[in-house]
């Protein structure tokens, strides 16, 4: 008795699996000819991650938050927002690299940065020839007018239509912005920045400042 239900009940598992993955066999194949065609990717995809590096304050959040410990941050001295130009100053930012072997993308670094300096990219691609090419230094990056890795096939002189887009916004991202990217990792120039920077707006007189509760 227990052998012919055994039996029903295996053919009845199986037919309940093939009805779901059976139609997939008839279906059109659908193939992205990547890299002449565009590939499509969804608005929330996290892809490699695009750095501030001008705005980050080198606080460690995104690497104590990181499950895998692939983030490193290095720097020389404490460095602190300047709102008034929207600009971190004070110590130089002397390393920030991210093991893209281990990274999983799940973007936790992103999500606890105080500045949002720091968000997931919507590039997919890393090509290299080496493991050690994955891990990325975006101080480098930053001194090369970059806020996030291009694969080494952009770099070739005849691209698709969609692929000299997406070369040309990255390259000509935050132009105006440069020197302070390129300069982040210099100690003397970031003091200098501090130094300059437009003090803080006074705080009101006691009178005048709304009571704490108030609506
Ligand atoms: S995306 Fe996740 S795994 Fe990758 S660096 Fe950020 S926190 Fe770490
Ligand atoms: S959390 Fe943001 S501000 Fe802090 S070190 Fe990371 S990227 Fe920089």
């Amino acid at each position: 008795m227990y052998y012919f239900r055994n039996i029903c009940q295996a053919i009845r598992t199986v037919a309940a699996g093939l009805r779901v993955t059976l139609p997939y066999h008839f279906a059109r194949t659908v193939v992205v000819q990547y890299p002449e065609v565009e590939p499509t990717v969804q608005g929330r995809y996290r892809g490699f991650h695009a750095y501030q590096i001008e705005r980050c304050i080198g606080c460690e959040a995104c690497a104590k938050a990181c499950p895998v410990g692939c983030i490193h941050v290095g720097k020389s001295g404490p460095r602190k927002m300047d709102k008034s130009r929207d600009l971190a100053v004070g110590g130089a930012l002397t390393e920030y690299q991210i093991d893209y072997n281990t990274c999983l993308f799940c973007g936790l670094c992103t999500e606890v940065c105080p500045t949002a300096c720091l968000r997931m990219g919507s590039l997919h691609d890393s090509s290299c020839y080496r493991r050690q090419d994955l891990v990325v230094d975006f101080v480098r990056l930053a001194k090369e007018g970059r806020r996030t890795l291009l694969p080494i096939w952009l770099a070739k002189a005849n691209l698709p239509g969609w692929a000299a887009r997406v070369r040309d916004y990255w390259r000509n991202l935050d132009r105006d912005r440069r020197e302070w990217m390129a300069r982040a990792d210099d100690p003397r120039y970031c003091g200098e920045l501090a130094q300059a920077a437009v003090p803080p707006p006074a705080a009101p007189p006691a009178a005048s400042r709304p009571q704490e509760g108030a609506a």
